[in-house]
C-alpha cells in the first residue's frame, strides 16, 4: 500500500479572514490555560496544539461521579474533543437533567478550556426496528436525549441507525427516518438546536448504516434533514470494508460520503483500531496501532485535509487513570505534522 505524506496547505473554509469550522463548531482556544500545576499534562499537549489545519483529537469520556467530570477528564489527557453517555447507556430509563447539574456542566466547560462535546445516545434505542413497542421506546429516549442536550448546551447527539430485523432495509430507512421526525417533534422548539449525528456501523446482522449511501438516505428520508449529520468510525468502517490504510480506497471512500451525505454533514470522528479483519463485518474496538487498521491508516485519516477541521475522539478501553488515552492520544499526535508512520 502507498502511504501518502500528508498534505498541511489546504484550506477549507475561511470567513472574513477567520477561520469557521464547517461542523459549525468554531475552534476555540485549547484548554492549556485552565491546566492547574500538578494536572496530568502530557508533554504532547504542549507540543501539539491544534490549529487550524488539525482535527481536534480527543477521547469519550466516563461521567461517572457527574457529568460535569467529562471536562477535567478530557483535559487530564491533554484532549480538545470530549464525548459522553449523559444517562446510563444501557437502560431505558434516563433521570431529566437538574439545574444544578446544568450549571455544573456549564461551568466545567468553560474553566477547562471549552472543548468539543457530544452525546453519545443510549445502545438500546433503535430507530429502524420494527416492533412498534420498541419503535416508540427508542422515539421516547431519543427524545428525552434531545432535552437532555438542549438543557446541556450540546449540539450533536451521536446515534446508530438501528437494525432493520429482517425486514429489509428499505423499510428499515423509512422507520428509523420517522422515529428521528418523531423524537425531533416531541422534543419540540426547546430543543430545536440539537441535532443527530448518524454514526456508520460495521453492518453486522441487519444493522443499517455500513455504508455512506444508507446513511444519506435516512437523511434524505428525514423531514429534518438540516438537523441530521454523520459521525464517521474508522473500526466500523474498517469491519464494512472501508479501508484507510490505501490513499485511493479512502479517497473513495469520502468521495461516497460526499455524494451521499455531504461533507459538511460530516461532523465527528470516532478513531478506533480494529480487532477484525477488514470486511469482518465485526465491530471490535482496539487501542491505537494495535488493531488492523494500523498507523498508516490514522496517518491517512488524521492527515486528511478534507477531515482537518473535525473533532475525532477516541472510543477505546481505559483504566480509571486514563493512561490508555495518553497514550493511544500520543499515538495518534505522532502521525501528524507529516511524521511517517512507524513500520
Ligand atoms: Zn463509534
Ligand atoms: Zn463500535
Amino acid at each position: 500500500m502507498d502511504w501518502m505524506p500528508p498534505r498541511r496547505d489546504v484550506r477549507l473554509t475561511l470567513d472574513r479572514g477567520r477561520w469557521v469550522s464547517l461542523s459549525g463548531n468554531t475552534p476555540r482556544p485549547p484548554p492549556q490555560a485552565s491546566l492547574k500545576s500538578g494536572d496530568v499534562a502530557p508533554s504532547a499537549f504542549t507540543i501539539n496544539q491544534p490549529d487550524t489545519h488539525m482535527p481536534f483529537l480527543g477521547a469519550h469520556m466516563p461521567a461517572a461521579g457527574g457529568l460535569h467530570l467529562v471536562f477535567e477528564r478530557i483535559a487530564q489527557v491533554g484532549g480538545h474533543a470530549v464525548q459522553l453517555f449523559t444517562r446510563n447507556q444501557r437502560q431505558w430509563a434516563a433521570p431529566d437533567i437538574t439545574d444544578a447539574e446544568a450549571d455544573a456542566f456549564a461551568a466545567a466547560w468553560k474553566a477547562w478550556g471549552q472543548p468539543h462535546v457530544f452525546s453519545h445516545g443510549a445502545y438500546l434505542i433503535n430507530p429502524a426496528s420494527p416492533d412498534d413497542v420498541l419503535w416508540r421506546r427508542s422515539r421516547d429516549a431519543l427524545g428525552r436525549e434531545l432535552l437532555r442536550c438542549a438543557r446541556l448546551n450540546i449540539r450533536w447527539v451521536v446515534l446508530h441507525p438501528g437494525a432493520h430485523k429482517g425486514r429489509g432495509a428499505t423499510t428499515g430507512i423509512a422507520r428509523a427516518a420517522g422515529c428521528l421526525d418523531a423524537a425531533f417533534e416531541q422534543a419540540g422548539t426547546v430543543a430545536e438546536s440539537v441535532g443527530v449525528l448518524l454514526e456508520n456501523t460495521a453492518g453486522s446482522g441487519t444493522a443499517l448504516g455500513a455504508d455512506p449511501e444508507e446513511l444519506g438516505m435516512i437523511i434524505a428520508a428525514s423531514k429534518f434533514p438540516d438537523r441530521l449529520g454523520v459521525c464517521w468510525d474508522s473500526c466500523h468502517g474498517f469491519a464494512a470494508g472501508h479501508d484507510p490504510r490505501d490513499q485511493a480506497e479512502w479517497n473513495r471512500v469520502i468521495s461516497r460520503l460526499d455524494q451521499a451525505v455531504g461533507l459538511d454533514r460530516l461532523h465527528l470522528i470516532h478513531l478506533n483500531d480494529s480487532k477484525t479483519a477488514l470486511g469482518s463485518r465485526v465491530d471490535r474496538h482496539e487501542h491505537i496501532d494495535q488493531g488492523q487498521i494500523g498507523l498508516p491508516g490514522f496517518a491517512t485519516i488524521l492527515n486528511d485535509p478534507r477531515l482537518a477541521h473535525l473533532p475525532m475522539v477516541l472510543e477505546t478501553p481505559k483504566e480509571k487513570d486514563l493512561k490508555e488515552d495518553i497514550r493511544n492520544l500520543n499515538v495518534l499526535r505522532g502521525l501528524l505534522n507529516g511524521a511517517p508512520p512507524v513500520a
